[in-house]
């Protein structure tokens, strides 16, 4: 069956005064009709510029996708104009953002912003897209719907915001939505609402969830594939259990040991030492060598992305049947 939507060897570049920035290297990934794909890694890994390029979103200049294809239901994004853009954004796959404070307009009602997607993009009247917006509103768990259709965004709270983002993203009826940290600003009970709103969403309406986090923790709510991405590239995708049971990837373990977990007898949370590489000039070896304990002098040829199991991929030499079986750099020279 062919996938909703396909992204092939994806590269992002972005021209700057020191250089040229290699934001995304040759990333491939596959969205499936109604699933919901998880993307985690720090900031600057790339994760929100795969996102924006997937709407067509890429400022250029500076920016520029540089190679790759991305595919909606078949059809390469990169060749559509403005006009055909401006289509797939209002009604294919929208896409909601971390702080929907400056998501929103201020000085116009809640009430005023919805119903505008109704007349815009479905052309609805004004009587039925306020009749819409009430429904959007009640879909997304927001009680006494016609009172806060009259205010304005500052008269609710953070959690109640996110809910109407997420009402308005869907009023558009996407195929695919996707979620750019959605619940980093809200505190955790909020977050896990928010999370359970987009599961209850994707269940009853179908809609292809992309979630973009920091925290593989809420991925692992949410999610039935993750991609993780580290230095522009994807170091590892597996379904969510197959990540937790048996990550493949040191930065995965890295990830891993700073989620706070139940079960663990550790009170403390570990976080991974040293940055990412400046990606004006990404090294030639493995991107995470320099942070990485197991790091052996093979790493310093770069690893492809590699099968290590059932629909389970990744970039590091020690799950790679051909590494030779040398100690790590650090533990020869201590
Ligand atoms: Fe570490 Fe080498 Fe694997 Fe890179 S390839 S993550 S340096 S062990
Ligand atoms: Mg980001």
């Amino acid at each position: 069956m062919q996938p909703l939507l396909s992204v092939e060897n994806l590269t992002v570049n972005f021209h700057t005064y020191a250089g040229i920035v290699q934001a995304v290297r040759d990333v491939s990934f596959t969205l499936a009709k109604g699933e919901i794909l998880g993307i985690v890694g720090e900031s600057g890994c790339g994760k929100s510029v795969t996102a924006s390029a997937l709407l067509g979103l890429i400022p250029a200049p500076p920016g520029e996708i540089a190679a790759g294809r991305i595919l909606f239901a078949g059809e390469d994004i990169a060749g559509m104009d403005e006009k055909a853009l401006c289509k797939l954004r209002g009604n294919a796959v929208s896409m909601i953002f971390q702080d929907p404070m400056t998501s929103l307009n201020p000085v116009l009602t809640i009430g005023n912003q919805l119903k505008e997607c109704f007349t815009t993009h479905q052309k609805l009247s004004g009587e039925e897209a306020a009749g819409r917006s009430a429904d959007m509103l009640r879909l997304v768990g927001i009680p006494a719907p016609e009172v806060r259709l009259g205010q304005y965004p500052h008269q609710l709270s953070g959690g109640m915001r996110q809910r109407v983002m997420i009402a308005m993203a869907l009023a558009m009826n996407p195929r695919i939505l996707i979620a750019d940290e959605p619940t980093t600003a809200l505190d955790v009970t909020i977050q896990a609402q928010i999370i359970d709103l987009m599961k209850k969403l994707n269940g009853e309406l179908g809609t292809a969830i992309i979630l973009i986090s920091h925290d593989l923790g809420v991925v692992a709510g949410l999610c039935e594939r993750v991609l993780v991405m580290y230095a522009g590239q994807i170091v590892e995708a597996a379904p969510v259990a197959a990540l937790f049971a048996r990550p493949r990837h040191p930065y995965t373990l890295g990830l891993l040991d700073s989620v706070p977990r139940l079960d663990a007898v550790r009170s403390r949370l570990t976080s991974i030492d040293g940055h990412p590489p400046d990606l004006l000039a990404p090294p030639d070896g493995c991107a995470f060598a320099p942070r990485c304990r197991f790091a052996m002098k093979v790493c310093e040829e770069a690893p492809s992305l590699f099968p290590v199991g059932q629909d389970h991929f990744s970039r590091c030499w020690l799950a790679h049947p051909d590494c030779p079986r040398t100690l790590p750099i650090r533990a020869a020279k201590e």
